[in-house]
């Protein structure tokens, strides 16, 4: 398969009033042409950090990569200079966050938005960029496109603002697209069905996707494979459903018995006791150790390697044999 990302030991710091917040601490993580990788966490887990070191968005200062390295297609993408960064960032890699509304200009049509693109980077007219854009807003199934192309974000409803920034990031048919957290201001029949979409397009155009998510429940059906982020490490990396059958780290177990499920309605929800470490002061030893029903007094000193736990497996947990086990 073709390697499309690969993310080697990547660290990145923040400079804070309070001291260095240690955000990403030694991520490796890969993603080939049409896979897509979830990435997995709570809010200050790294992962938002990660994708912004990748696209090249971080605030620096104070954010700084301090070590690591970030390839795409084969090239040395931190040895880029700054103008050929901006033109992969436009064309061949994009990203969907959030809150479409502060992502999207207010005071311009999503007609002119989606029709800049094309006028900026394809060298159209305003008008084919603006039939340009109808097809799109038609592709991510806005209803009346032609009629609507004129209106402003705040005239849309959130499920098709967050179609609209789909459409802003699939527009020049990138390699990669990374969505943080793309679903989570949505109502839950509208976060299926914009995540059915952008599964459905990247399947179409065989592109590699990032979905970074702290929702493991809307992970499951798109995802091929899953790595769970804690304190800024990868805790655990496996194939989706061998993680959703048999969690091989503590954490991710927890995070899995905290899904509501159907068949045990009425029973009190699990939740992981305590909050995750601040990145000023992460915990020595195995981060989760003061919240972790598992840990033992090696868990306290010695820090653990992701081992390999099985084919394209790894676990960050000393006890991960007991963990598949039990
Ligand atoms: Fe828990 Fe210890 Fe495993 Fe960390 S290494 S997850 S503290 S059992
Ligand atoms: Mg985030």
């Amino acid at each position: 398969m073709d390697t499309l990302l690969d993310v080697r030991d990547l660290h990145v710091e923040f400079r804070t009033r309070d001291g260095v917040a240690k955000a990403v601490n030694g991520v490796n993580y890969s993603v080939n042409a049409g896979e897509t990788l979830a990435v997995l966490g709570e809010s200050g887990s790294g992962k938002s950090v990660t994708a912004q070191a990748i696209m090249g968005i971080l605030d620096s200062p104070p954010g700084h990569i301090t070590r690591g390295r970030i390839f795409f297609q084969g090239a040395d993408v931190l040895s880029l200079h700054r103008e050929a960064r901006r033109v992969l960032r436009g064309a061949r890699m994009a990203m969907i966050f959030q809150d479409a509304l502060s992502a999207l200009n207010p005071v311009l049509s999503v007609g002119d938005q989606l029709g800049e693109m094309f006028v900026v980077h394809r060298g159209l007219s305003r008008r084919d960029a603006r039939a340009r854009a109808v097809e799109l807003m038609d592709r991510v199934r806005i209803p009346a496109a032609r009629q609507r192309v004129g209106d402003y974000p705040h005239q849309f409803s959130g499920g098709m603002r967050q179609r609209i920034m789909i459409a802003m990031a699939m527009a020049l048919e990138p390699d990669l697209i990374i969505a943080d957290e793309p679903t989570t201001a949505l109502d839950v029949t509208v976060q299926a069905q914009v995540m059915e979409l952008l599964a459905e397009l990247q399947r179409e155009m065989r592109m590699g996707l990032i979905l970074i998510t702290h929702d493991l429940g809307v992970v499951a059906d798109v995802a091929d494979k899953i790595a769970v982020m804690y304190a800024g490490r990868i805790v655990e990396t496996a194939p989706v459903h061998q993680i959703y059958q048999r969690p091989a780290h503590p954490y991710t177990k927890g995070l899995l018995d905290s899904i509501p499920r159907l068949d045990q309605k009425g029973q009190e929800l699990y939740a992981i006791k305590g909050l995750p470490p601040s990145l000023l002061r992460i915990p020595p030893g195995c981060p989760f150790h003061p919240r972790c029903p598992m840990a033992q007094e090696v868990c306290r000193t010695d820090e653990p390697p992701l081992y390999e736990v099985g084919p394209k497996r790894g676990s960050a947990c000393h006890f991960w044999k007991e963990t598949l086990g039990g």
